[in-house]
């Protein structure tokens, strides 16, 4: 039933089996040793054994819910019949179900035509589209999803009143939009799920700062503004990583526009990518991650650098970075009409490779002196100088790594240290 089961129908790969009963949980739970519940709403976990279908979830049929300030339902009742249950689904081809009754044969329970709305490529709410989007708000997100992941037309009556009700996502828990961003970032061209949000309504209510993109003008392609920009650096990148910092990517143009220009827009925008992932409650290490490529995102290559100059690069964006900021450029790139890797972005990469496999110190950590030989040998106290003398240290062996041994970053400590306190 569910998803499960419109996949099935669609031809499309079903990736987690739902299964409905009204045997109730601690039922399910005797009939399949080794199976889990561990949650508030009947729902088993049943482990199908070696037939590579894996865990599936088995749920009590649930009948009507609390529903408050345009959430999730507060409370969930067990019910009793199957098509109770498919009444409190979201949409129609979502509100589908095949089974067996006690004695009886199997049978399709589709009560609301969603066979018939799969076969035609339609998506609509089941019953009165704006009461069940007041009953849960995140139904207008995920019918946006849907219909951009299934292929499916949102109905024109379940489409008007997601214009109507847009702004009940306002009281949805960051992490339960976050859940719906990440999977239209899953789609093949997330692109068509992003214009549906803007064309109904939703994205100025969830993401201000991207509506805003509309009407930037940018020269890049001819008739393009900036969030056409943006969508197309999206559809472009190839991980959700990337995906992600490709949407976020010039989120500071809007505020720092001025003759037609955007300066420093990556250190706003790198500002409010956090906030915006905050809001989601994204996680921070990956969050932190989003936050640097966007910093970074901005680096402009000649072949005129020097080596040193490539070094200084690896180290201000960090080796750990570099990957996926050049993916990021990649995207930029393509979402700007440019080929992938035009001028010299295929040099630079060659470049940094040979650095990185050179072996010459890049971070503190290649060094050939650390802290402790600084305080050993120069008698100095631990400390902020310490740290001080070791960014010049490493300065001085990314501009020569002759210069990396330990008699020499000593000498050039021993003169910093004399310097005095300010050094
Ligand atoms: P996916 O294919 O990405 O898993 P899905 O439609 O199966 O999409 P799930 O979040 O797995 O989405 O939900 C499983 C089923 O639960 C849905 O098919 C739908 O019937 C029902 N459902 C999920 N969220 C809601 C909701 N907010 N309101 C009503 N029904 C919902
Ligand atoms: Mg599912």
């Amino acid at each position: 039933m569910g998803g499960s089961l419109r996949d099935l129908l669609a031809d499309r790969p079903v990736h987690d089996w739902d299964l409905a009963t009204s045997a109730l949980p601690e039922q399910t739970r005797s009939l399949f040793p080794g199976s889990v519940y561990e949650n508030e709403f009947g729902t088993v976990d049943v482990d199908s054994g070696g037939d590579g279908i894996g865990i599936v979830q088995v749920t009590t049929f649930r009948a009507d819910h609390d529903y408050a300030d345009f959430r999730r339902p507060h409370r969930v009742e067990f019910g009793e019949s199957i098509e109770r249950d498919l009444a409190r689904r979201d949409f129609t081809v979502n509100a589908i179900a095949w089974g067996v009754e006690p004695g009886g044969a199997p049978r399709l329970v589709d009560p609301y035509g969603g066979r018939d709305d799969l076969a035609t490529g339609v998506l609509r709410a089941v019953g009165d589209a704006p009461t069940r989007f007041r009953e849960d708000a995140l139904r207008m997100v995920r019918a946006v999803r849907l219909a951009a992941a299934l292929e499916l037309t949102i109905e024109p009556d379940t489409l008007a009143a997601i214009g109507r009700e847009a702004e009940l996502v306002r009281h949805l828990s960051g992490e339960r939009i976050a859940q719906e961003l990440t999977r239209i970032l899953e789609t093949p061209r997330p692109s068509v799920a992003l214009r549906l949000l803007e064309d109904s309504g939703l994205l100025a209510v969830l993401w201000p700062d991207l509506a805003a993109q509309r009407g930037v003008p940018q020269n890049k392609i001819v008739g393009e503004d900036l969030w056409d920009h943006t969508l197309r650096s999206v559809d472009a990148a190839s991980t959700p990583r990337i995906r992600l910092a490709a949407l976020l990517h010039d989120l500071g143009k809007p505020a720092t526009m001025a003759d037609g220009r955007f300066v420093g827009h990556e250190i706003v925008g790198a500002d409010l990518a956090r906030r915006f992932l905050d809001d989601l409650r994204w996680p921070h290490a990956e969050r932190d991650r989003i936050v640097r490529l966007i910093r970074q995102h901005m680096f402009g290559y000649v072949p005129t650098w020097s080596d040193a100059a490539v070094r200084r690069f690896i180290a201000k964006v960090g080796r750990d970075l570099l990957e996926d900021l050049f993916l990021l450029r990649e995207a930029d790139n393509v979402g700007s009409g440019r080929p992938p890797e035009p001028d010299g972005l295929a040099e630079l990469r060659r470049r940094v490779e040979a650095q990185l496999s050179a072996g010459v110190a890049l971070d503190r950590r290649g060094l050939a002196v650390d802290g402790a030989d600084l305080i050993r040998e120069l008698g100095l106290p631990p400390g902020p100088l310490i740290g001080r003398i070791l960014d010049r240290l490493l300065e001085r062996a990314i501009a020569d790594p002759a210069d990396n041994t330990r008699e020499r970053l000593l000498r050039v400590a021993r003169s910093i240290a004399a310097q005095g306190p300010t050094a």
